[in-house]
């Protein structure tokens, strides 16, 4: 498999638009931002280009493209399955339920459906926390989607979902070696579209010994890492973060995914280490059993954390509602009416500015790749959207940041940018329609595998 398909890269001058660029030196303002080459060339106001396409962006407000740091894409296909689950089930019914009937051309077709409805929001770039590498196959599967929907991805090559229960809390057994294979003959170039970063367990879901093992076999291969740890009780009593500082294996390259229940000690060291967060805000207040959103607590030892779905089969795949259900658990720390791990007094608090940060240039760093994308910057990458302020549901769009976090969704964005390659506009994304009739297909046969009733 090729690593960097080339794919088309127009050029492009979006006119008139109130540029959000979370770039501090550029700020908010109204102007035009040219594209050429899959980079963005300039910001201004004013701009001409004989050979760029005209965008009017009259109306609209153009940011960096959205940034999920830890969503699970082989679960596409299985959307919107248990809004009301707890953890234990969400675990039993798709990681020990379903994981294990996966075949590769499963996990092709979630991820695609995954991605695709991650751009039709404005995501174009996806953390493929990826625990579904039951064999090489599965994990090539994965990746072939990436390459085929257009997004920018970072695949997190995590664990297989066979034997789920042998692979998680207490698991002696090492990450799979198939990531050096990957590494080695797939994704090779950390500078192309779709990278590789190793999704570990660590010492919450794996032992000491395992968990010094994988962290040495991530960094022996180049690898940065993602950890899930603070879930729960068992997050509690676990302290990951604590034990991987005691060990001297906490450092700069690794993202802690959740963090709910780790403490605020925990929370300082990840903060001394340059280590990055990942708030998975909309799943952690639906899905009883991790903990609530750790985003303020975080901000009190000055980590500005990034956003992130988690798993589609509980909560939407867009980041409108992640931003929007990670400030009404603010609400609730602020009314005094949040979990016992938020009733420090003067915990720092976020707005919408904020939560567009959080899911733009955040992620980006969170994901190590933000000399690349994350911000409107000239030479970085042109992975950008362009939101309608004038649609009927956003009108009168007083404040564009407001606006976009109490009010969005993926109808509002018209434009969608990868690299410079047009994967949305008008209101329309392009290709992938395929997808949707093969997910149902893929979605029965793996509910026949596990016995479950059809959908009627
Ligand atoms: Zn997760």
């Amino acid at each position: 498999m090729s690593q960097n398909q080339s794919r088309p890269q127009e050029r492009i001058l979006i006119k008139g638009a109130y540029l959000m660029t979370q770039d501090d030196k550029l700020g908010n303002l109204l102007g035009d931002v040219l594209v050429a080459d899959g980079r963005i060339l300039s910001i201004g106001r004013d701009l001409s280009d004989d050979r760029a396409r005209v965008i009017d962006g009259t109306g609209s407000a153009v940011l960096p493209g959205f940034i999920d740091t830890h969503r699970h894409n082989w679960q596409g296909a299985l959307r919107n399955l248990g809004p009301a689950w707890t953890y234990q089930e969400y675990r039993s019914q798709v990681q020990i339920g379903l994981g294990q009937y996966f075949r590769p051309a499963d996990v092709y077709v979630g991820n695609l459906a995954a991605d695709l409805m991650s751009l039709d929001s404005g995501v174009t770039t996806v953390r493929d926390e990826s625990h579904i590498s039951n064999s090489p196959e599965h994990s090539d599967a994965a990746i072939a989607a990436h390459q085929e929907s257009g997004i920018r991805a970072v695949f997190d090559h995590g664990w297989p979902s066979t034997e789920a229960e042998q692979w998680q809390f207490g698991s002696d057994r090492t990450h799979p070696d198939d990531i050096r294979r990957i590494r080695n003959e797939v994704l090779f170039d950390d500078s192309a579209r779709v990278t590789l970063n190793a999704m570990l367990r660590g010492p919450e879901l794996s032992t000491p010994l395992v968990s010094e093992q994988d962290i040495r076999l991530a960094r022996e291969l180049g690898l940065r890492i993602s950890m899930h740890v603070g879930l729960g009780e068992w997050g509690a009593q676990q302290q990951a973060v604590r034990q991987l500082e005691e060990a001297g294996l906490l450092a700069s390259d690794m993202t802690f995914i959740h963090c709910c229940t780790s403490t605020d000690e925990e929370l300082r060291m990840l903060a001394a280490r340059g280590a990055t967060a990942s708030v998975a805000g909309a799943l952690e207040v639906f899905m009883p059993g991790l903990g609530q959103p750790a985003t303020n607590r975080l901000l009190a030892v000055g980590i500005r954390p990034s956003l992130s779905v988690d798993t589609e089969t509980i909560v939407s795949g867009d980041m409108f509602g992640v931003m929007r259900a990670t400030l009404a658990y603010q609400q609730l720390v602020l009314a005094g009416a949040a979990g016992p791990m938020d009733r420090t007094p003067g915990l720092p608090t976020f707005d919408a500015a904020d939560l567009l940060s959080f899911a733009t240039i955040e992620g980006a760093r969170a994901a190590g790749i933000d000399d690349r994308t994350g911000s409107l910057t000239p030479g970085k990458e042109a992975d950008l959207i362009m939101i309608r302020l004038d649609h009927t549901n956003l009108l009168p769009a007083t404040d564009a940041a407001a606006s976009i976090v109490a009010g969005g969704h993926a109808g509002n964005v018209a434009l969608v940018v990868v690299a410079g390659d047009v994967l949305k506009e008008d209101g329309v994304l392009k290709g992938g329609d395929a997808v949707f009739e093969e997910a149902a297909a893929s979605r029965d046969r793996l509910f026949h595998a596990a016995g479950l009733p059809l959908p009627a």
